[in-house]
């Protein structure tokens, strides 16, 4: 039924009435395509950032963006490599990290250095993250979406270091870098003004609503994927999985291949 302001009066309860006219307006948005100016991609470990827009992140970079990458963990846990030392693995893993942002055509890549594996929601962590996006001045932030707990489907259940990435993330962004009295000594002693960041684009395995058509690039982020060699010594199951959920998000808006995300525009 198609519910009118006439209609409002017959609605006996008004939080179902509204609730459904969000609805209905959530279900018309349609988001202006747009290329950012300044992208901050932030991950948990190296290749997440990759794993999830890199194929958008080329396509931007290859219009002019500037595009920086955030790994908040040093990736000192995940290696089965008995001989592996923790300072050869986070190394390792940084060196990886910078090879594929290289092929993406990001500008610079920087590193937080959090524990792997135990990355928490913490007064530190969001104040660093505030911190880069004060410096950097994004228009554009992209992360992984906090709230995907796990995917029955894929049998997946998120790594606790991606949710906490994007939930310290959201934060940071909104209010934190916003308001000069979060964090005053980002402006007193570091002279880091506030700064509103004007799209979120989160990245979500089982929702979306929002796509970019990375036909043009998917190949280059399967090649960012396989720079990170310590990840991934065998890219064929990577690269067959990611073409296949590309063209999957792609027949959604017509393209050939698709990143997708659950698009947020700040109000200003
Ligand atoms: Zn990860």
């Amino acid at each position: 039924m198609a519910l009118t302001i006439a209609s409002f009066s017959k609605v006996s309860c008004k939080v179902c009435y509204l609730a459904n006219l969000r609805y209905a307006i959530d279900a018309m948005t349609v988001f202006e395509p747009y290329i950012p100016k300044i992208v901050l991609a932030i991950g948990a470990h190296a290749d997440d950032i990759d794993f999830g827009a890199a194929g958008s992140l080329a396509v931007w970079s290859g219009h002019g963006a500037e595009i920086h990458y955030l790994v908040l963990t040093d990736g000192s846990k995940g290696t089965s490599d008995q001989a592996m030392t923790t300072e050869q693995l986070v190394a390792t893993r940084q060196a990886e990290q910078h090879e594929a942002s290289q092929l993406i055509g990001a500008k610079d890549v920087h590193f937080l250095a959090y524990e792997d594996s135990m990355l928490e929601v913490t007064h530190d962590l969001k104040k660093d993250i505030c911190r880069v996006i004060r410096q950097i001045r994004p228009d554009t932030v992209v992360v992984m979406d906090p709230t995907v707990v796990y995917v029955a489907d894929q049998g997946m259940i998120n790594h606790p270091d991606h949710r906490a990435a994007g939930q310290a993330t959201l934060d940071a962004v909104y209010p934190l870098a916003r308001d000069h009295l979060s964090f005053p000594d980002l402006v007193q002693a570091e002279h880091l003004d506030p700064h509103k960041v004007e799209h979120l684009l989160l990245i979500n395995p089982e929702k979306q609503n929002y796509y970019i058509d990375i036909t043009s690039t998917l190949e280059r982020k399967i090649e960012a994927l396989g720079c990170h060699h310590s990840q991934f010594p065998d890219m064929t199951h990577i690269a067959d999985f990611l073409r296949q959920q590309a063209a999957t998000l792609g027949s959604k808006t017509g393209s050939q291949y698709a990143e997708g995300f659950v698009r947020i525009d700040c109000p200003a």
